[in-house]
């Protein structure tokens, strides 16, 4: 299901309570505190949201971070259990193997993983449970997204999970990735923003949540007074990310790198906001700005612009093409009023644009014969043609939209 195109969903803030469904990924700075133990109000702050959200019909995914950070306490606390008095006196109380030599370093980091995630995800099984949901854990490794048999597993077991209404807890499988993340799977990063992004995409997700140590994504370094929240960031915008958080291996970059493939590959909308901050998630999900959203390209932009441009079609006068530009933006003005009104008045107002396009569906259909007819005899290419053309099907699956009003449909 990579990369589909579906219909967006959500074209504001006020929409993300329209989400179905959401994928929560919260970093190592957010799960485990600064000496290494979990952040046990983090953690519940996270669970009571998504438990709300799931209990209200969403369907909720959690990647979560910190089985490594979690995982060197307690090998820590092995490795000096282990120490002899006499080793401890000689060698002092640090007891922390080099992690300079970097097969130590990988190999360290990967036991830590494994060691760690099993408290991780107990935590969250524990606290999920008290809310009456089950959860389920995926390790996943670069591999399973790039082998069509295996990511093809991955989304059978992901939708089976969602439909019996159990949480998954996806993780990387550190210990045979040695920690490495996802380098192979191209353009992404290598760490669990992209893991984010890529179960987002592989499930469908309309909404995307990235909980980390900041507010969100700054126009510049953080640390500097002029540095101002975005509230929408648009993939030109220039910021300057500043430093990475200590802990975990994403930094806002990839997280950035991660919202925009995640956006691009069909994800409704991005949110990049504050783990630190309790109810940041239900915030989000009611429309509240809060952090720092992109997201997914305009379709309508493309749909104003595609029929104007070819030489010669119907419309193709400078006196008619105008006013076809006229009659397009007009048309994105007004559907900028919608997202603006009420719930009830877009309703009543999306309902009635449709009973006025099946009332008329022959008419609109007999004139877009005259536009095809005339589009063909100007040589616009198939494609376009394609496009332009209008069937009975086409027509009522556009009213079928406007009757959920246009948040019901896949
Ligand atoms: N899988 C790692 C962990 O659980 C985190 C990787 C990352 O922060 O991107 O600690």
């Amino acid at each position: 299901m990579s990369s589909r195109r579906r219909r967006r969903r959500l074209h504001s803030r006020a929409d993300f309570h329209a989400a179905k469904r959401i994928v929560i990924k919260a970093g190592t700075s957010v799960v485990s505190c600064d000496e290494g133990f979990p952040s046990l109000v983090r953690l519940a702050n996270i669970v009571e949201s998504a438990a709300k959200l799931a209990r209200a019909g969403k369907e909720v995914l959690i990647v979560s971070s910190g089985a490594v950070g979690i995982g060197r306490r307690k090998l820590h606390n092995q490795f000096m259990a282990r120490q002899s008095l006499t080793d401890v006196l000689r060698k002092g109380a640090s007891g922390i193997p080099s992690i300079v030599d970097p097969h130590t370093r990988i190999s360290y980091n990967s036991a830590c993983a494994a060691a760690g995630q099993m408290g991780l995800v107990s935590l969250y099984e524990t606290m999920f449970s008290q809310f009456g949901l089950s959860t389920s854990q995926l390790l996943v490794t670069a591999f399973d997204f790039t082998s069509t048999e295996r990511k093809n597993n991955l989304e059978y077991v992901l939708s089976e999970l969602l439909d019996l209404g159990v949480i998954p807890i996806i993780n990387e499988n550190d210990a045979v990735t040695g920690n490495m993340g996802y380098e192979t799977c191209g353009e992404f990063f290598a760490d669990n923003d992209s893991l984010a992004g890529l179960v987002a995409d592989l499930a469908d997700a309309q909404l995307m949540i990235l909980l980390t140590d900041v507010d969100g994504v700054y126009s510049c370094n953080p640390k500097l007074p002029s540095a101002r929240l975005i509230d929408v960031l648009e993939k030109h915008h220039v910021v300057d990310i500043g430093e990475k958080s200590l802990y975990g291996r994403g930094g806002m970059k990839s997280k950035i790198n991660a919202m925009f493939q995640a956006a691009d590959n069909g994800v409704d909308a991005v949110v990049i906001a504050s783990g630190k901050k309790q109810t940041i998630i239900d915030r989000i999900i009611a429309g509240e700005h809060v952090g720092t959203v992109a997201f997914a390209p305009d379709e309508d932009a493309e749909a104003v612009e595609d029929p104007l441009s070819p030489p010669g079609s119907g419309r193709s006068t400078p006196d008619s093409k105008l006013d076809a530009i006229t009659m397009a933006q007009a048309a994105r003005t007004e559907g900028r009023k919608l997202k603006l009104v009420s719930t009830d008045v877009r309703n009543a107002i999306l309902n009635r644009i449709a009973s006025e396009l099946e009332l008329k569906q022959e008419e609109i259909l007999e004139v877009n014969k005259l536009d095809l007819a005339a589009a063909a005899a100007s040589n616009l290419s198939l494609q376009l043609l394609n496009r332009l053309k209008l069937t009975p099907t086409k027509v009522s699956s556009c009213v079928n939209f406007l009757d959920h009003n246009g948040v019901g449909m896949a």
